[in-house]
C-alpha cells in the first residue's frame, strides 16, 4: 500500500498537470491589476500605499480629490519604479479628469475581478457561465459594516430578495454530477451573521442570539420553501462562539431540526478549531439530520494577530503557516471520517490541501459526489477547471454588491494574493516547483526548525524584545514595559467568572469598611452609604465619614512615616507596587464587579479600569527602577556630578469616581514609589472602590502611616488638607472648578510650610472629533458613537463635539443617528450593555438641565426613548445645528450628550476644534495623508487620536493628560510622570587631588543614596 504522502503527490501532480494546460491569467504580465500586483510583491511600501488608495478611492467624489489622494499616496515614492509612479502623478495633475476616470475604471475592473456582480441580475451572467463549466455557486452579499438595526433590516431584506431571484433564475438547473444531488441544492446563500444584529457583544451571547434568531428565521424559512441552502460564514474570532451557538440553537429548533441544507464554516487557523468541529459533529449526531461544514483556513489572520497583540490576549490563530495547513488536514480527516452526519466542503485554493482531502476521501471510500471543493470567484480559475475535469464537485463563492461596500473584501483578496505565505503567490507568481508545493506541512515545520503548536512563540518574542530594550534602555519607555492583558469576554469562562463575581459582591452589599490612619482602622459617628446608580435603593456598602480631626490625624501619621519611607530603597517600594498589582490581578473580577455596582461601569469598561490600575503599579515600579539611582550627568575629567531625586513629602491624592480604582491607584502608586507618604481620598461616589484599594495596599504590606485612607466631603476635608502646611504635594484629578481652586489655594505659602506645594492637576475636556470627507464611515461612526456614549459619556476623554464637513454631513448624520438609536441602554450588570446610569442624582439633574439648555440653543435631533424607569439613566441625546459659542459646545456636560457642528471645510473644522478652553483629547478620521499630517500638527489636545476612538488610553502606550484648562500636570502613564512627585538634586564632587584624577567615572553611584546612619527624622 502506498503512503498517504505519495497518494497526495500523485493527485497533486495531476491537478498541476491540468492547471498547466490552462495557465492562470491572474499573475500574468498584462493589465493594470497584474502590474499592480507585481509591483506590490516587490515593494512593501508600495503595497501598503496601493491598498490604502484602493480602499479610499470609491469614497472620493470628484477628479480633484482623486488626483490629490494619488499625489499624497505616491508622490515621493522612491525605489526602482519611482519614475513610473511619478510620471503617473504628473499626468494626473495635467489632466485630472481623464486620469481620475481611468483610475476609477481600472480599480473598478480590479474589483470586478473578485466581485461577481452588482446585484442578482448582474451575477446571473456569471452563474450561467459557470453552470456551463459545471461549477456551482454560493452567493455572498457584500455590505458596509452594519452599524444599526435599520441596516440589519436592510441586509435581511436583501438576503430574502436574493433568494427569490436566484431561485427564480435557476429554476430547472440540474446537479452538475447528477449524483447525491439531494445533499447539494443549486441555490446556496452564504450569510454574514454580524450583519443581522448591530449590537453583538461577545460578552453577551444570550442577547446576541435573542436578536439574531428572529432575524434569521424568515430567511431560513423562505430558503427551505425554495429548496435553497444556507451557509453561515465565519468572521472574526470575537464572533465565533456566537455564530456556533446560533447555528446549533436555530437548527435545533423543531421547525428546522430535520432540515439538512444548513452549513457553517470552521477556520483551521484557529487553535480551538478541532474542539469546535468535534462538538458540532456530536451536536449533529444528536440532532439526527445531516449538515455541512465548509472547512477553510481563515481570512482574518492579520486582524486576529494585531488585535490580540494590542490587547495582550492569547492569540487564537497559529503563528506559522504550516501549522494552519496541518490543522486543515487533520480537520479534513475528522470531517470525512464523520461523513455519515456531516457533508464536507473544502474551501481552499491550495493544491496540497485539496489533494490531501482527495486522498483521504479515497482511503475512506467516499464517493466524489458526496463532498465538494469551494473556491473564491476570481481566484484560481485553472484549479477549479482541473477539479471539474477530475470529476469533483466544485462550487464558487460569489460576492455580490456595489463597489464601495466591496472594498474591504477586495483589499482582503489583494492581501491574500500578495501574501508571502500564500499558495497562489508561490504557485502562480513565483513558480515554486510542484514538489515543494506538495510537501507535507509537518515536514516543512521540522525542516524550518520550528516546533508545531507554537503557542509560546509570540509571548517569547515579546519577552525577547523587552530584554533587548531593558539591556540598552534605548527603546521607547512603553516598550520596556509589557501591559497587563484585558480580560477577553469572548470566552465563556471569563463570562462565568464575572457573573460569579457579581453574585458574590451583591451578597456582601451593606458591609462597612473602615478608614485607615497610621495603620489603624478608624470609625466615626457617621457612616456614608454608597449607592448603586442603576438601582439607587441598593446600598453597596458604608464607609465612615472623616472630618477635620481625622484629616489632622492622617497628616500627622503621614508626616511621621515619611522619614523612614523616604529612605526605604526604591527597589523595596517598587516591589510593594508589584505586589499590589498581583493582588489586583487575583481579585480582578471582584474589583470589576464592585465598579459595575458602585459607579455603573459596563463589564469591559470596569475590567479596563482594573487593568489600568495594575499597569500603573507595574509601569511606575519600572520607571522608578530606571530613575532611582544617582546618575552621572556628564563625563568631565576631575569632577563627578550625579543627579538623583528625593521625595517631596506628604502627598494628598484626590481622585474622581469615573475611573475609581485606576486613577486613584495611579496617583497613589506614583506617590508611594517615589518615597512620599500619602493621604488618599477617593471621590464621595466611589468610596467602596477606595476602601478596596486600601485593602490591597495593606495586603501588599504598605507600612503604617505610609498610606492613609480618608473618606469624606471634598469641600470639608479636601479643602482643609489642600491648605495644610504639612501637605507638600497635591495630586488631583477631577473637575475644572475644583482643580482651579486647588491650584490657587496651593499657591499661597503658609507660615511653617517647608516646600512650595506642587500640584499635579488633571481636569476635564470638551473633546472634538472631526470626520473628514474621505473618512471610512464604517469606522468613524462606530468609534464616534463609542467615544461619545461609552460609559455614558462620563470619561474626561469622551467625545462631546462632533465636527462634520458640509460635504459629507448628510451621509454621516443618517448612519450616526440610526447607530445611536440601536445602542443598548440599561443596567450594566447585564453583560453587553454600553450605556448605563450616570453617577448620581446631582449629575442626573445637571445633565438634564444641559439637555434643556441644548433644546433652547440648538436642535434636538435624537434622544433615546427606551430607558429603564428606575436609576439615574439619561437617554443618549444628540443635538445638531450647534454653534461654537453655545453653552452646550463650550461647557463640559459629562454625560451621554453629543453636539454636532457643521463646518465648511477643514480650516474651519480645526478652528472649531481648537476654539475651546480645554485641550484634553481629540480625534480625526481621514484617509488623506496630508490632512492627517495637518491634524497631527494643528489640533490642540494632549492626546490626539487619528482614525480611532478618542478614549481608552493605555498606560505606557498613550501617556495621558491635557493642557489649557484640561490640566497642569505631566502625562499619567508616561515616562516623566514620576518626576512631579520628586525633588531633583545634583551632587558634585571635585575628585582632583594635586592635578591627579581617577580615569574612570562610574555611570551610577549608590553610596550616598542610602546613608549608613539612621535617617534623620525629617519634618516630624
Ligand atoms: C469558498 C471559500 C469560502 C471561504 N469562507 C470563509 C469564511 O467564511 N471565513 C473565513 O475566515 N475564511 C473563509 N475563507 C478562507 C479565506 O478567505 C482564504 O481564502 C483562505 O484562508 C486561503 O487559504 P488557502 O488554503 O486557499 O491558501 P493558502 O495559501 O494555503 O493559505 C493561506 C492561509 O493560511 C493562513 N495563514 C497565513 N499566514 C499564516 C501564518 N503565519 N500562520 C498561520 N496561518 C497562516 C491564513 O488563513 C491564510 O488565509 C473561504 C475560502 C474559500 C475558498
Amino acid at each position: 500500500m502506498r503512503s498517504l504522502q505519495s497518494e497526495i503527490e500523485q493527485r497533486g501532480a495531476r491537478i498541476f498537470e491540468l492547471v498547466d494546460k490552462h495557465p492562470e491569467s491572474l499573475f500574468s504580465k498584462a493589465g493594470f491589476y497584474q502590474r499592480m500586483m507585481a509591483l506590490s510583491m516587490r515593494n512593501e511600501h508600495f503595497k501598503v500605499q496601493t491598498f490604502r488608495f484602493v480602499d479610499v478611492l470609491p469614497s472620493l467624489r470628484n477628479s480633484g480629490e482623486i488626483v490629490q489622494h494619488l499625489e499624497e499616496y505616491f508622490d515621493g515614492m522612491r525605489d526602482g519604479f519611482a519614475p513610473v509612479i511619478q510620471t503617473g502623478v504628473r499626468v494626473a495633475r495635467i489632466a485630472p479628469w481623464i486620469s481620475a476616470f481611468i483610475l476609477r475604471r481600472n480599480v473598478s475592473g480590479m474589483a470586478r475581478q473578485f466581485i461577481a456582480g452588482k446585484n442578482c441580475e448582474d451575477v446571473m451572467k456569471t452563474l450561467r457561465k459557470r453552470r456551463a463549466q459545471k461549477i456551482g455557486f454560493t452567493v455572498d452579499l457584500l455590505g458596509e459594516a452594519v452599524l444599526s438595526e435599520k441596516e440589519t433590516d436592510e441586509y435581511a431584506a436583501r438576503c430574502l430578495d436574493l433568494l427569490e431571484c436566484l431561485s427564480r433564475e435557476t429554476r430547472g438547473w440540474a446537479d452538475p454530477l447528477g449524483k447525491n444531488s439531494e445533499l447539494f441544492p443549486v441555490v446556496n446563500l452564504s450569510v454574514k451573521i454580524s450583519a443581522l444584529y448591530s449590537q453583538v457583544n461577545p460578552a453577551d451571547p444570550t442577547d446576541a442570539i435573542a436578536h439574531l434568531a428572529p432575524k434569521l428565521r424568515p430567511i431560513l424559512r423562505r430558503a427551505r420553501e425554495l429548496g435553497a441552502f444556507i451557509n453561515f460564514d465565519m468572521e472574526s474570532f470575537a464572533h465565533k462562539n456566537i455564530t456556533l451557538d446560533l447555528f446549533k440553537t436555530t437548527f435545533g429548533e423543531g421547525e428546522f431540526k430535520d432540515w439538512p441544507h444548513a452549513g457553517i464554516v470552521i477556520q483551521a487557523y484557529l487553535r480551538d478549531a478541532e474542539a469546535d468541529l468535534r462538538d458540532l459533529i456530536e451536536w449533529g449526531r444528536a440532532r439526527g439530520t445531516r449538515f455541512t461544514v465548509r472547512l477553510v483556513k481563515g481570512a482574518y489572520w492579520d486582524y486576529e494577530t494585531i488585535k490580540s497583540k494590542q490587547n495582550g490576549w492569547d492569540c487564537p490563530v497559529y503563528f506559522q503557516k504550516p501549522e494552519s495547513d496541518m490543522n486543515f488536514e487533520a480537520l479534513s480527516r475528522v470531517l470525512l471520517e464523520n461523513e455519515s452526519i456531516v457533508t464536507a466542503a473544502f474551501g481552499s485554493h491550495n493544491v496540497r490541501s485539496i489533494a490531501h482531502a482527495q486522498a483521504v476521501a479515497d482511503e475512506l471510500g467516499i464517493n466524489r459526489s458526496r463532498f465538494e471543493f469551494q473556491l473564491l470567484y476570481g481566484m484560481a480559475g485553472p484549479i477549479k477547471r482541473a477539479l471539474v475535469e477530475m470529476g469533483y464537485r466544485v462550487r464558487e463563492y460569489c460576492p455580490v454588491g456595489e463597489l464601495l461596500p466591496g472594498m474591504s473584501y477586495l483589499v482582503r483578496r489583494l492581501l491574500e494574493n500578495t501574501s508571502n505565505e500564500g499558495f497562489l503567490r508561490a504557485k502562480f507568481s513565483e513558480n515554486v516547483a510542484a514538489e515543494e508545493l506538495l510537501r507535507d506541512p509537518n515536514e516543512l515545520l521540522k525542516r524550518d526548525g520550528a516546533t508545531p503548536q507554537s503557542e509560546s512563540l509570540a509571548p517569547a518574542a515579546i519577552e525577547h524584545r523587552h530584554c533587548e530594550n531593558d539591556a540598552s534602555l534605548q527603546g521607547p519607555p512603553g516598550d520596556i514595559y509589557k501591559n497587563s492583558p484585558l480580560v477577553n469576554f469572548v470566552y465563556k469562562e471569563s463570562q462565568e467568572k464575572m457573573r460569579n463575581a457579581l453574585r458574590e459582591v451583591r451578597n456582601r452589599f451593606g458591609e462597612k469598611y473602615p478608614l485607615v490612619i497610621g495603620g489603624e482602622k478608624v470609625w466615626t459617628d457617621k457612616l456614608t452609604p454608597s449607592v448603586n446608580p442603576a438601582a439607587p435603593k441598593e446600598i453597596i456598602g458604608y464607609v465612615p465619614e472623616a472630618g477635620i480631626p481625622e484629616a489632622e490625624r492622617a497628616v500627622k501619621a503621614a508626616r511621621a512615616a515619611f522619614g523612614k519611607w523616604s529612605h526605604t530603597p526604591f527597589e523595596e517600594r517598587a516591589r510593594l507596587l508589584d505586589r499590589a498589582a498581583a493582588i489586583m490581578d487575583r481579585r480582578r473580577y471582584e474589583l470589576s464587579a464592585v465598579e459595575v455596582f458602585e459607579v455603573g461601569k459596563p463589564w469591559a469598561e470596569a475590567d479596563g479600569d482594573i487593568r489600568e490600575a495594575m499597569d500603573f503599579c507595574r509601569f511606575y515600579a519600572e520607571r522608578m527602577r530606571f530613575i532611582g539611582r544617582p546618575r552621572l550627568t556628564q563625563h568631565v575629567p576631575g569632577e563627578e556630578s550625579y543627579q538623583h531625586y528625593w521625595p517631596r513629602g506628604v502627598a494628598l491624592v484626590i481622585a474622581p469616581w469615573n475611573f475609581p480604582i485606576a486613577i486613584l491607584c495611579g496617583m497613589v502608586s506614583a506617590a508611594l514609589v517615589t518615597g512620599n507618604t500619602v493621604i488618599m481620598k477617593p471621590s464621595e461616589q466611589s468610596i467602596i472602590c477606595g476602601a478596596m484599594l486600601m485593602q490591597i495596599f495593606e495586603e501588599a504590606g504598605v507600612p503604617p502611616g505610609v498610606l492613609n485612607f480618608l473618606s469624606g466631603h471634598g469641600s470639608v476635608i479636601g479643602a482643609h488638607l489642600v491648605d495644610h502646611k504639612d501637605v507638600d504635594l497635591i495630586a488631583f484629578t477631577g473637575s475644572r472648578e475644583v482643580g482651579l481652586r486647588i491650584w490657587e489655594s496651593a499657591g499661597k505659602t503658609l507660615p511653617g510650610q517647608r516646600e512650595l506645594k506642587r500640584v499635579v492637576c488633571e481636569m476635564g475636556g470638551k473633546n472634538p472629533v472631526i470626520i473628514d470627507s474621505d473618512a471610512d464611515l464604517d469606522e468613524a461612526i462606530v468609534d464616534s458613537i463609542y467615544s461619545a456614549f461609552g460609559y455614558q459619556g462620563q470619561k474626561c476623554s469622551a467625545l462631546s463635539r462632533l465636527i462634520l464637513l458640509e460635504e459629507n454631513y448628510d451621509r454621516v448624520i443618517e448612519r450616526l443617528l440610526s447607530a445611536a438609536a440601536s445602542l443598548r441602554v440599561g443596567n450594566p450588570e447585564v453583560p453587553g450593555i454600553m450605556v448605563g446610569p450616570v453617577i448620581d442624582e446631582t449629575a442626573y439633574r445637571r445633565i438634564l438641565d444641559y439637555i434643556e439648555i441644548g433644546k433652547s440653543e440648538a436642535t434636538l435631533t435624537y434622544q433615546a426613548t427606551e430607558i429603564p424607569p428606575e436609576g439615574y439613566f439619561i437617554p443618549p441625546t444628540i443635538f445638531t445645528d450647534v454653534k461654537p459659542n453655545m453653552r452646550i459646545a463650550r461647557e463640559e456636560i459629562f454625560g451621554p450628550v453629543l453636539s454636532i457642528m457643521k463646518v465648511r471645510d477643514l480650516d474651519e473644522a480645526f478652528d472649531v476644534a481648537n476654539g475651546t478652553d480645554y485641550a484634553l483629547t481629540a480625534g480625526f478620521f481621514s484617509r488623506s495623508p496630508a490632512n492627517i499630517d495637518r491634524a497631527k500638527a494643528e489640533i490642540e489636545a494632549g492626546n490626539v487620536y487619528i482614525n480611532r476612538s478618542c478614549t481608552g488610553a493605555v498606560v505606557g502606550r498613550h501617556p495621558f493628560g491635557g493642557f489649557k484648562m484640561s490640566g497642569g500636570g505631566t502625562k499619567a502613564g508616561g515616562a516623566d510622570y514620576l518626576l512631579q512627585f520628586l525633588l531633583p538634586r545634583v551632587v558634585t564632587e571635585n575628585v582632583t587631588r594635586h592635578g591627579f584624577a581617577p580615569e574612570e567615572t562610574p555611570e551610577y553611584r549608590d553610596e550616598f543614596l542610602w546613608p549608613k546612619t539612621e535617617p534623620r527624622k525629617v519634618g516630624t
